[in-house]
């Protein structure tokens, strides 16, 4: 269990918890209160890891409703969430976990290794668990990790001086879903966009925005002096020049030059398209992959 969670330093006072089924929460540890960007599928208690590395209270907050990054809300009194979200949040409660849980059993059992969860894991409690308390994200709210947090339950700041607190701000880009939530921290100046920025892009879903809304979105960044992106999926930091490159790949993108495509667990169908990077990329990545759907651009 100690292990379960890999702590992965990304900048000085922020740790990636990367757990075994594929996906990563990050931790930010201010000066009076750390913040926690997302819980991971909730198969095991991140708060434990979260507690060895920081004694500070912790706010949390999800960057969409998708249960690789909200199934571990159940460790937590109060969760930060775009409303805009709700409804995908609850489909994943909903109908999402069974398949998710099958999906991991079967490709473990395929791999002849044990399954993804730890030895401990109560899969019916998981089935039922529950975000306890929501509170509404709003766009551009800011949590500042170097104020006491018994002064801070019930403020909004907007237009804080950025240079002198360490801010992270909330920034709405409806994308992945429509209720994605990129978080930018004005101290190390890295993006934490979820899933909504990444060499994979996955727009397919009944709940993505559509393909070009998203597109535009992105220039909402361009604002922001953005230094590093670390997705939820990756381990280590990405190069700012993704977000460049993204809307050139999906204005370079067609019907003709993609293939169908099923999403391996729900089967729900769609569109794949890859866009051959040569090289370019200072990531050393070479394809950027993005599904969607023809009726959702
Ligand atoms: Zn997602």
């Amino acid at each position: 269990m100690e292990n379960y969670f890999k702590i992965i330093p990304i900048a000085e006072d922020i740790y990636h918890l990367y757990e075994p089924g594929g996906v990563g929460s990050t931790l930010i540890i201010g000066k009076e209160q750390a913040l926690l960007i997302d819980t991971g599928y909730g198969f095991a208690d991140i708060r434990g890891t979260v507690a060895y590395l920081t004694s500070l209270p912790v706010r949390v907050v999800n960057t969409h409703g998708h249960t690789d990054h909200a199934g571990g809300n159940r460790f937590f009194h109060k969760v930060w969430m775009n409303p805009a979200d709700k409804a995908t949040y609850k489909d994943y409660q909903k109908h999402q976990k069974p398949l998710i849980a099958a999906r991991f059993e079967g490709i473990r059992k395929a791999a002849g290794k044990r399954d993804i969860w730890p030895e401990d894991f109560d899969r019916m409690a998981w089935y039922q668990a529950d975000t306890e308390e929501f509170y509404w994200l709003i766009n551009g709210q800011t949590f500042d990790l170097d104020a006491p947090a018994d002064l801070y339950d019930q403020t909004f700041e907007f237009d804080a001086p950025k240079d002198e607190n360490h801010l992270i701000e909330a920034i709405f880009i409806p994308g992945h879903t429509v209720g994605s939530v990129m978080f930018f921290d004005w101290k190390s100046h890295i993006l934490f966009p979820g899933d909504d920025l990444d060499y994979s892009l996955w727009m397919h879903f009944n709940t993505s925005a559509p393909l070009y809304t998203y597109k535009n979105n992105l220039k909402i960044l361009e604002r922001y002096p953005i230094e590093g992106i670390l997705p939820a999926h990756k381990k280590q930091l990405l190069s700012p020049w993704i977000l460049k490159r993204m809307p050139i790949a999906i204005e370079n993108l067609s019907i003709e030059k993609s293939r169908r495509f099923f999403h391996p667990r729900t089967g729900e169908p769609g569109f794949l398209y890859k866009e051959p990077l040569m090289g370019e990329s200072p990531d050393g990545i070479d394809t950027i992959y993005i599904t969607y759907q023809t009726n959702n651009m």
